[in-house]
Parts: structure tokens; C-alpha cells; sequence
């Protein structure tokens, strides 16, 4: 098989595997409890947090660890919203974040909240100048993701956060599809990640929150994670992120190079028939969206069932709707449905992406040819 979903999730590392495999057999003790057992659980999640700290790369704030991201960007809303000063109760989001941001957004509308959902760019990058218009001293949050999970564009978090502040506002950033790849720029006051868009396990996420900005607690229980998120943590999960974490802030420059080649490599084996979806230039490389007139992507997954490639998110996919972003670049059904994402990284070998393409652009052109 050719894996190219790198967005819906990644191959784990082997340098993950190895540092996970003794808190998954010999070392079983609970992180929280006193036995010297338990102290050594407990300092190895300290050193995955710390790990997992420095490759979100904020300086200062704290990492609570939860299930995956999408608790991570449930907690940061409900939380948010629960501590609200009075008289806030907008949340402003994106039309193009993930589901995790929008359905949660929708729920706590329903709660009472005053949700406000800009449109993007047919680039898929907000327009400043709309959420300047919107800002004012109601809004309480501003979500925004760094990298799209869908098309791959940045929206530029740094000034988002900066007029979410002069309106009093925090910003919460879902960077999931940027931890390890791009550089998390400063601006936010909740960033949610994931371990297993890095090459770590899945089943762990965090979130992390600069001070004073730490949403109400979210689990109740065992008052774990300083009391804001109850359970027991497990240590092999949290090891597992650490090392993904570790290894990703130490290769980030190499990763990176080698996604730009392979973009590269795989545009120039597509060629000019196939056009991408969101801006060409503002973007994290690793991930290429593309459409071609007329074709089928469903049909091109059925035709092509050894590569792995997607039509958008992993959730979109499997519901059979078009996708809500593509939709909000003003590509019609036609053009969402003809759309492909491929999505590529640190394993992928230039070898591999260029057979994949080459295979991706004659089955495509042979469903032109039946359809003639
Ligand atoms: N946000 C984005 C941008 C994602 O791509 C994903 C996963 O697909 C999530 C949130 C949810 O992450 P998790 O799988 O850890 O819940």
C-alpha cells in the first residue's frame, strides 16, 4: 500500500514504539499513585510534557493531557465559556475549522451562546478586515486553526490573536495539523494538538493553555492535571506523544525540506490538468488538494484501492457529504466532488508519491475516456 493520508493520521515512529513498549508490558503502576513505582510513571509523563511543551514552542504555559484533540478543543470552548466574564457570550470561528471547533460552536449555540462563523477566501484564508468588523467587547473567544486539515492553508493566527486581544478576547487554536510541521506562531492562548498527527500513538492529545487562560475543568473526578482534567493518565500513551513530540521538534527542518520536494515531485507527476484547491503559496506542503473537471474522486478511492488518499477530512469522507470546506471556497458540488486530497510527510519516499500520482492521473483519464 502507498500511504498517502498523512492527515488523517500518520504511521507511528519506531523510536515511539520502542519508548512505549515497557509502560505497555513491565511497567504498569499508576502514574498517581505514591509507590516508587507509581513516582516513576509519574516522572516519565513529566518528561513527555515537558517534550510536548517545547514543541508547541509558546514559552511558558502548561500542557494538560486528554484523550486527542477534539477533547482538547471541547474542553477550551465549554471551559471558556463556562468562566465567561458577564456580558461575553460571542464566540467567532471559521467556516473552514474542523468539526471538533464547528459542531462544538454549534452546540454551545444552542446553549445560548452568540456564534458568529466568518466565511473564508476562495484562497480558504480569512479576510482580516471581516474579523475586524465582527470584533467588539462581547466577543469572549476567537478559534481559528493554524493548518486546514482539508486543503492545507495557514491563516495568519498571530494578527488574529493580536485583534482578538484588543477586543478583550482569547484565541483558541486548533494545531493539530501543524504541531511538528510548521512553526506554531505566538499569538494564542489555547492551542489544541494531537499525538497521532506526529507519529505518536493514538488515544492522547493535550492542550495547552497560557496562564491565566485555563478554561474550567472539563472531567471531574480524581482532580489529575492540576484538577482541570480527572482520570487516570497513561503513562505509555503520554511517553509515546513525548517521543513523537521530542523527535518532531528535532526534525521539524528536515521534515519540512523533504515535504517541500515531494510537493515538488507530485505536482510535476499530476501535471497541469489538475488544479489546487486553497492558496498555492500560504500553505503547509504535506498536504495536496486537487480537483480535476469531470472526475470522480469517490470512484478514483474504488478504482485505486492500494493507495491510500482521501476526499477531505477522514469524517467527511466517510458521511458521503460534500465537504463544508471546498464549500466555502466557493467550489460548487461538481468541482468538490472532483476534488482529491493527498497527504504525505516524513515515510514517504519520492518513488512512491510519483507511481501514486502517475496511477492517481491514468485512472482519471480513463474515466474521461468511458465517459466519452
Ligand atoms: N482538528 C484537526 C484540524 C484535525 O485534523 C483533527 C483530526 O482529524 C482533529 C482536530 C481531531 O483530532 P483527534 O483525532 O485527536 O480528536
Amino acid at each position: 500500500m502507498i500511504y498517502l493520508d498523512y492527515q488523517a493520521t500518520t504511521p507511528v515512529a519506531p523510536e515511539v514504539v520502542t519508548a512505549m513498549e515497557p509502560w505497555i508490558s513491565e511497567k504498569f503502576a499508576n502514574p498517581h499513585s505514591p509507590s516508587r513505582w507509581g513516582r516513576e510513571a509519574e516522572a516519565a509523563i513529566e518528561v513527555a510534557r515537558k517534550d510536548v511543551l517545547k514543541s508547541v514552542g509558546l514559552g511558558g504555559g502548561s500542557i494538560a493531557f486528554t484523550g486527542n484533540a477534539t477533547e482538547a478543543l471541547n474542553w477550551a470552548l465549554k471551559g471558556t465559556v463556562e468562566k465567561a466574564p458577564r456580558g461575553r457570550n460571542r464566540i467567532i470561528t471559521v467556516a473552514t475549522e474542523h468539526a471538533a471547533v464547528r459542531d462544538t460552536c454549534e452546540w454551545l449555540a444552542g446553549q445560548g451562546a452568540d456564534l458568529t462563523i466568518l466565511p473564508v477566501r476562495n484562497d480558504g484564508i480569512l479576510d482580516l478586515e471581516l474579523l475586524e468588523r465582527e470584533l467588539d467587547e462581547r466577543v469572549l473567544v476567537v478559534a481559528v486553526m493554524l493548518v486546514n486539515n482539508e486543503i492545507g492553508v495557514l491563516q495568519p493566527i498571530s494578527e488574529i490573536a493580536k485583534m482578538a486581544h484588543e477586543a478583550g478576547a482569547l484565541m483558541l487554536c486548533d494545531a493539530v495539523q501543524a504541531l511538528g510541521r510548521v512553526d506554531i506562531a505566538e499569538g494564542p492562548d489555547l492551542v489544541a494538538v494531537s499525538a497521532h498527527k506526529i507519529h505518536g500513538p493514538k488515544g492522547v492529545g493535550a492542550l495547552w493553555m497560557r496562564k491565566g487562560a485555563e478554561p474550567a475543568p472539563f472531567m471531574h473526578g480524581g482532580g489529575q492535571e492540576q484538577g482541570l482534567r480527572s482520570g487516570t493518565l497513561s503513562p505509555a500513551l503520554c511517553v509515546g506523544f513525548g517521543a513523537a513530540a521530542k523527535l518532531a521538534s528535532e526534525r521539524i527542518n528536515k521534515d519540512y525540506d523533504h515535504v517541500l520536494r515531494l510537493w515538488a515531485a507530485a505536482t510535476r507527476a499530476l501535471g497541469p490538468a489538475w488544479e489546487i484547491n486553497g492558496s498555492v503559496r500560504h500553505r503547509y506542503f504535506g498536504n495536496l488538494n486537487v480537483r480535476k473537471e469531470g472526475v470522480d474522486g469517490a470512484r478514483l478511492i474504488a478504482d485505486l484501492r492500494d493507495i491510500a488518499f482521501s476526499l477531505g477530512s477522514a469524517c467527511a469522507s466517510g458521511s458521503g457529504r460534500p465537504s463544508h470546506v471546498l464549500k466555502a471556497l466557493g467550489l460548487d458540488q461538481r468541482k468538490a466532488r472532483s476534488s482529491i486530497r493527498l497527504g504525505f510527510g516524513r515515510y514517504t519516499s519520492d518513488d512512491e508519491l510519483i507511481d501514486a500520482c502517475e496511477r492517481i492521473s491514468a485512472a482519471a483519464y480513463r474515466q474521461e475516456k468511458l465517459k466519452a
